[in-house]
């Protein structure tokens, strides 16, 4: 049976020619980037080559590149190493109530040290208001956290208005932008778009888990929160995870290289994904942009169908887990609302948001494409959900 892999939301099959390269690192370059022999200097090597190419894909400087293990570390530096480093100027934080548990865990945590938090809502459609942004930003402001994807719906939220508009009420202020779901998809400038901190994910971008980084305007004070042997200029402690780094860093070359190109090809699959599903009865797609609902005659794709990749999808009647092991049967992977909120059964603050009914809070499946996604991998799901969804609901209607 094919396997067809539809949670690139979730995690990414890594590229082959970043196994080739992590392999022939774990092999032959193994030495330890601190160290002064040869090994050490081929080991760090990799490191200066990755930071060089990520700071070009976003036009950033080199030394502005801070590695981690992951997109949660790189959300929680980037919080509570603000936080932790800017306290004297203020003790107020803005996010969303729509963030991934990396940004809304840090944020209680740093609310426990005395911090007080700001969530704005969204609309239907998964986006801020920049009216509810403008009117939350107070003197004591100091740091706006805004995700750029959101990984359950795909909304795609307005970050360089809003980087604007934070920047021309107090350039102080510190914008972090969690990158994880939009880097590799999106044309990322920071400098451009006003973002001091930009988090991104290895796992995300068919690169190897246990690797991210945290772009770091070299302006702003920041904080380690990982203390030990001083690497990275003190910022975050622990040998570099260099496979990972040279990973991360050729797999997001291999997306930037084609971006234009695969975009497309997503944003085409997405549309076909949206009409096909939606003609099954009592199927609905959440969380689509306005312009779409109201048949706009935009051309932008973002406004038309949010980020390319992430499709929510409600099937009337249906538990979640009961639509993913169906389809699983078939090799059909997909996850319940979203992978990343573990197996814990609380309701999606996403789809909560956008003012989902509360019986399809529970019935709601995700597919996420990726540049490996086919049109017959699209037929093939939309197949087996025809196939399913009236059988299924036979036993559970009455
Ligand atoms: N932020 C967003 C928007 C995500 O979707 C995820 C993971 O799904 C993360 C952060 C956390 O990334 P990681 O799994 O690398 O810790």
């Amino acid at each position: 049976m094919k396997e067809i892999y539809l949670d690139n939301s979730a995690t990414t099959q890594v590229f082959p020619e970043v196994c080739r390269l992590m392999s022939k690192i774990y092999e032959e370059d193994y030495g330890n980037p601190s160290s002064m022999h040869s090994k050490g200097i081929i080991a760090e090597r990799y490191i200066k080559s990755a930071k060089d190419n990520l700071s070009k894909i976003l036009k950033v400087n080199a030394k502005e590149i801070l590695f981690t293990s992951c997109g949660t570390e790189s959300d929680n530096m980037a919080l509570i190493g603000c936080a932790h480093a800017n306290i004297r100027r203020g003790k107020h934080l803005i996010t969303t109530k729509i963030e991934h548990p990396a940004i809304l865990n840090a944020m209680k945590q740093l609310e426990e040290e005395g911090f007080k938090v700001t969530y704005l809502g969204t609309d239907e459609t998964g986006v801020i208001s920049l009216e509810e942004l403008k009117n939350a930003i107070q003197d004591d402001t100091i740091l706006v956290s805004i995700m750029h994807v959101n990984n359950e719906i795909g909304s795609v939220q307005p970050i360089k208005e809003a980087g604007e508009l934070i920047k021309s009420i107090n350039k102080d202020i510190i914008f972090h932008v969690d990158a994880v779901q939009s880097f590799g998809k999106f044309v990322l400038h920071p400098k451009k778009m006003n973002i001091d901190l930009l988090s991104v994910s290895g796992h995300k971008i068919h690169g190897p888990k246990g690797i991210g980084f945290l772009y770091i305007n070299e302006k702003i004070k920041i904080k380690p929160i990982i203390f030990g042997g001083g690497q990275q200029n003190g910022l975050r402690s622990g040998t570099e995870n260099v496979a990972g780094i040279a990973g991360m860093s050729l797999a997001a070359s291999m997306l930037y290289d084609n971006l234009e190109e695969d975009v497309k090809r997503l944003y085409e699959l997405k549309k076909y994904f949206i009409e096909e599903v939606t003609k099954i009865e009592d199927v609905f797609v959440n969380g689509l942009p306005k312009a779409i609902i109201n048949s706009d005659d935009s051309d932008d794709p973002v406004l038309l169908y949010g980020a390319p990749h992430v499709i929510s999808v409600s099937v009337k009647d249906i538990r979640s887990e009961v639509m993913l092991h169906s389809l699983e049967e078939s090799g059909v992977f997909v996850s319940a609302g979203s992978a990343c909120s573990t197996h814990k059964r609380v309701p999606s603050a996403t789809l909560s948001s956008i003012g989902l009914e509360p019986k399809l809070l529970e019935s709601t499946i995700r597919f996420s494409l990726s540049v490996h996604t086919t049109k017959e991998d699209i037929d093939t799901a939309i197949e087996k959900m025809n196939e399913y969804i009236p059988m299924l609901r036979k036993y559970i209607r009455r």
